[in-house]
């Protein structure tokens, strides 16, 4: 293996309590426990953050397992699947090398996609499948939740790390770049999304959240 296996990363403590029922490999263990940190709802949740080579044009996917969908509720378990490379126009890197903000930001916006599944029978999950296979603005509006979820946890400035890494990025190719802006929130997005947020009371946070997730969840879609 390369040399930056070796560096030796010491979890603390207070991110070791949020490694129940996760695993995680040990090159993306601190940043990925940083984002799980982010999320107490999910600290007993079985979670999964894989290695995937079957991820053709994104870098990460969260999905539930999907055999255990007809168990109970807290039988569940969901994947995270992470693509090793990052696929640069000129080069490739491990998806380790990215800057460490970068990476929790885009687990905290996957780890949304899980609270977002939380809330979901195994139909509601079905539905969101399928409706997110056919229609790119329900695409749009599932990202939407995914990263309301994440701001609205405190992860903001990862958030936004994330997106100008990506928006930014002289060496991404430029149709990557436009899916990107064109599905995701941008970075102002995210800034008003904040600054909503900021004037908000905790339920009213709630509140706009489930306002969010049922917006996702409507059947009647405008399609583009
Ligand atoms: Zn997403």
């Amino acid at each position: 293996m390369g040399i930056y296996t070796d560096k030796e990363t010491i979890i603390d403590e207070h991110l070791a309590a949020f490694s129940i029922n996760k695993e995680i490999p040990k090159v993306i263990e601190q940043s990925a426990l940083k984002a799980l940190s982010h999320y107490p709802e999910l600290k007993h949740t079985h979670i999964r953050f894989l290695f995937s080579r079957k991820l053709k044009k994104s870098v990460m996917a969260a999905r539930p397992v999907i055999n255990t969908l007809l168990q109970s509720h807290d039988k569940r378990v969901y994947d995270i699947l992470i693509n090793p490379v990052f696929k640069l126009t000129q080069s490739i890197e491990p998806i380790h090398h990215l800057p460490a903000d970068v990476l929790i930001g885009w687990f905290g916006h996957e780890l949304g996609h899980l609270m977002d599944y939380e809330q979901r029978t195994v139909w509601g999950i079905a539905k969101f499948g399928l409706l997110y296979w056919l229609s790119k603005g329900y695409v749009r509006k599932a990202e939407r939740v995914a990263d309301t979820f994440a701001v609205n946890r405190g992860m903001a400035p990862y958030i936004l790390s994330t997106k100008e890494f990506i928006l930014g990025h002289s060496e991404l190719s430029t149709r990557y770049k436009q899916k990107i802006a064109r599905l995701y929130l941008s970075p102002d997005d995210i800034v008003e999304l904040v600054s909503e947020m900021e004037k908000k009371t905790q339920p009213e946070k709630e509140e706009l959240l489930a306002d969010e997730t049922a917006l996702a969840q409507s059947t009647q879609e405008e399609d583009n």
